[in-house]
């Protein structure tokens, strides 16, 4: 897929928006509020997105994959979002943990690594940050040291989405220490290595379904084959890599901010205050109309980066910053505004706005700070002044 109009999207992404949602409804939702009571990996919506094949859409055919242009794996995103933010991040971390290959993997690596992914045998998490190495991920400190033609791995990564029940795991590591950037290496590293093992979860405040673990390496040996791309590198394929899914957490955003205003909508519509409807008072209107307009500036901007992603433009890094920094911060206006809608009752967890106003506020936080996009994108706005 090339050059689909950013302005209308194409008759075939919206039908897998509605194959998704037929999914979603029935067999992704209703586990929503028990993964996020629970803090358990909602494993049945796993196996419904598996069965249907949205929980990698990404994977090109000749790996088994569905085949997914970045527009259709946005809206799949999206769509399971609207239904539990939770589970969006199967399909969004297995994009962003096997991203790296695609963009730099050798050949043999991606036959070897790809198709489980497409099969749902296996899922791929992505370690980039660090305890003392989030915003400033180039001053990590684990290492990886060559040992022939074996690399041996020693330190701790933080904030793991999906680690210990991810089969591989793209790991950044140092390989020429005290250079910064240019002395990182990518590599795939497997649950089943050598001194590979995994911390507590995390207690979160949202995204309660998704679990987030640190993942601990003890001189872990694997075969230098196992390195993505060249020695060096890999701190560009990181920041590469990003670009293209900062666009699946905009959508992701788009999506738990969708879900918080068809629920806001229907409600506003039942609950009767003063002898009538709430949604009949101006400035329940003016709210909605709000949260209406934000939302959709939102998704065009996305669905805009999407584009540039399958395309591979040359203004992806601004776009893919810019839509995830614009949409996540109105995903947590929205679902704000979403519990204020509901009144008292939006501040329970009987109602699910609440859950998705929490779920909402990691979209501001991963895959980069919303500090940290402004930075992007004021320095690829100053570099063209
Ligand atoms: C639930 C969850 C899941 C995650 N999943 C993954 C994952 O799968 N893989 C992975 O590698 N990482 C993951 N992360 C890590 C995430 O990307 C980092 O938390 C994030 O990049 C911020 O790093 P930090 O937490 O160390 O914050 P810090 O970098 O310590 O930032 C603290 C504050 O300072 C601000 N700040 C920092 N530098 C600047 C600056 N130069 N200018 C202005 N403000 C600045 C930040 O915006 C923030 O407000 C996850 C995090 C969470 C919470």
């Amino acid at each position: 897929m090339t050059g689909f109009d950013a302005y209308q999207v194409p008759e075939e992404h919206e039908a897998v928006r509605e194959a998704v949602r037929a999914v979603c409804d029935g067999k992704v939702a209703p586990n929503a509020a028990a993964a996020d009571e629970t803090g358990e990996f909602p494993q049945a919506s796993y196996d419904a997105l598996r069965a249907a094949d949205f929980h990698a859409p990404h994977i090109p055919v000749e790996y088994g994959g569905a085949g997914a242009d970045a527009l259709a794996t946005a809206i799949v995103i999206e769509e399971v979002a609207r239904a539990c933010a939770s589970s969006s991040l199967i399909p969004a971390v297995n994009k962003l943990g096997t991203m790296p290959l695609l963009l730099a993997g050798s050949a043999e690596l991606k036959q070897r690594y790809l198709p489980p992914v497409a099969r749902g045998e296996a899922m791929f998490s992505y370690c980039l940050s660090e305890p003392e190495a989030g915003s400033d991920a180039a001053s990590m400190k684990t290492r990886a040291a060559r040992e022939g033609d074996e690399f041996v791995l020693d330190g701790a990564k933080r904030w793991i989405t999906n680690a210990g029940i991810s089969e591989y795991y793209t790991v950044f590591a140092v390989t020429t220490p005290g250079v910064g950037a240019s002395g990182i290496t990518a590599f795939v590293v497997e649950k089943s290595d050598p001194g590979v093992s995994f911390g507590a979860p995390e207690k979160k405040l949202g995204i309660k379904g998704s679990p987030t673990r640190e993942v601990y390496f003890d001189r872990t040996r694997i075969p230098a084959d196992r390195m993505i791309g060249a020695e060096g590198e890999g701190f560009r394929i990181a920041m590469r890599t990003l670009d293209h899914t900062r666009v699946t957490i905009a959508a992701q955003a788009v999506g738990i901010a969708q879900g918080a205003l068809d629920f806001a909508k229907r409600y506003v519509q039942e609950r009767r205050q003063f002898g009538k409807a709430v949604a009949e008072f101006q400035g329940i209107q003016f709210m909605l109309a709000d949260m209406g307009i934000k939302l959709e500036a939102a998704r065009q901007l996305t669905y805009a980066a999407a584009a540039k992603s399958e395309r591979g433009d040359a203004d992806l890094t601004f776009f893919g910053a810019a839509a995830k920094c614009f949409a996540s911060d109105a995903a947590m206006e929205i679902t704000t505004d979403a519990v204020q809608l509901l009144g008292g009752y939006g501040y329970t967890r009987d109602f699910p706005v609440e859950r998705m106003m929490r779920d909402a506020k990691i979209t501001q936080i991963y895959e980069g700070t919303n500090q940290v996009q402004r930075i992007v994108a004021a320095r690829q706005l100053l570099k063209g002044a």
